[in-house]
């Protein structure tokens, strides 16, 4: 968390939004389910630390991550609430996730083979068996293979099996068929185990939002708790009102007239085709604003003005409706009065999915937390 910072670009954190998106969330599901908050890549880009203490707030009970190192990175910020790392973690580190009482995906019986014999620990280390039930990017998908994993776990009083779970790779597309498929797979997975795990989960946001009766002990909700919709194919089957919380702004910090003919940024791409305002706005690709955002829009003085020549690494311009101040506020991504640039708008802009629009603003903008 940066306390103070010199430019002129921030990102707003609404932890408000993801407060009432996770009670929503959770006031949907049956008593039996609970919220598991993904905050894998730093939140979605929205700070891991703050959003999971929100989420906890909220009652979300389970946190769950990518890596090792963004489990590490909550537990120096004092979450001590379970984590769950979803992807691979090297077998040889074992060890350091013990210690942290970090809770490991396992889904090979190799790898368990492997990280047994690397890694000597003392504290006890639970694990999430994984199933691939059609997704094809980490999991068990052989009976035999579970059998093998399950006495290694059973010989070793350090291993513990506390969950079992798989991902859909549809839960957001309107056609339920290999949803379905993927579902019923799981279900006749869970019962190759002789003791059922206590607890067991499948579902991400779009598979808590549609098939709520079907999401076992946790909804892993990731996207929706971020306010945006798993995809827009569904966006009208989302059972409550969601709140976006992130939102990108900075200030015009060069104002000036241009000349008819006079052309602006690199590769003198624009030629003013009148007399026109022109404010230069502090931020480039290196924020994660790409190149392929030129000729969009955002927000100044609550009208939508366009982003005119290429966007630099640090910088861009924008054509003004009149002369405005320095200093004038410039949202990129967010609401300005009735005025709306949402990040499906941008994730439409830059032809990719929303996801990836608030993991695209760099390390270098930084987080302010209202
Ligand atoms: N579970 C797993 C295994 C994931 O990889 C992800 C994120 O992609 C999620 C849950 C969260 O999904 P969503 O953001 O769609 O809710």
């Amino acid at each position: 968390e940066i306390s103070s910072f010199y430019r002129d670009s921030w990102v707003e954190i609404d932890l408000d939004c993801i407060y009432k998106n996770v009670r929503s969330m959770k006031h949907f599901l049956p008593e039996t389910s609970g919220v598991m908050a993904v905050v894998k890549a730093n939140a979605y880009g929205h700070g891991d630390a703050m959003v999971a203490n929100v989420a906890l707030e909220a009652g979300a009970t389970y946190l769950a991550v990518a890596f090792l190192d963004e489990a590490l990175s909550l537990r120096q910020q004092n979450i001590q609430a379970p984590i769950l790392v979803l992807g691979a973690v090297r077998p040889e580190d074992l060890k350091i996730a013990a210690e942290n009482n970090i809770t490991l995906t396992v889904f090979q019986a190799d790898w368990l083979k492997e990280a047994r014999e690397r890694s000597s620990f003392k504290e006890p280390v639970s694990f999430h068996l994984k199933f691939d039930t059609g997704m094809g990017r980490l999991g068990i998908k052989d009976q035999t293979e579970v059998n093998e994993l399950l006495n290694m776990i059973e010989e070793d009083d350090q291993l513990t099996l506390e969950g079992a779970y798989t991902h859909f790779a549809t839960a957001d597309e309107l056609d339920t068929t290999y949803f379905n498929h993927q579902y019923e797979r799981f279900v006749e997975m869970v019962e190759w185990l002789p003791v059922r795990p206590k607890i067991i989960h499948c579902g991400n946001s779009a598979t808590g939002f549609r098939f709520p009766e079907k999401v076992f002990n946790y909804v892993r909700f990731g996207i929706g708790m971020y306010g945006l919709t798993p995809s827009l194919e569904i966006k009208n089957d989302i059972p409550f009102q969601l709140h976006e919380a992130f939102s990108l702004q900075s200030r015009l910090v060069h104002v000036k007239k241009i000349k008819k003919g006079e052309n602006i940024s690199y590769g003198a791409t624009y030629t003013a085709p009148t007399d026109e305002w022109v404010g230069t706005v502090p931020v480039g690709y290196a924020d994660g604003w790409s190149r392929k955002l030129q000729d969009s829009e955002v927000l100044v003085a609550g009208t939508r003005c366009p982003i005119i020549g290429r966007v630099c690494m640090d910088q861009f311009m924008v054509r003004l409706p009149y002369e405005l101040a320095r200093g004038e506020k410039v949202t990129l991504i967010g609401f300005q009065g009735d005025n709306n640039i949402g990040i499906d708008e941008v994730a439409k802009n830059l032809d990719t999915i929303n996801y990836e629009v608030p993991c695209l603003i760099s390390y270098r903008v930084p987080r302010i937390f209202l």
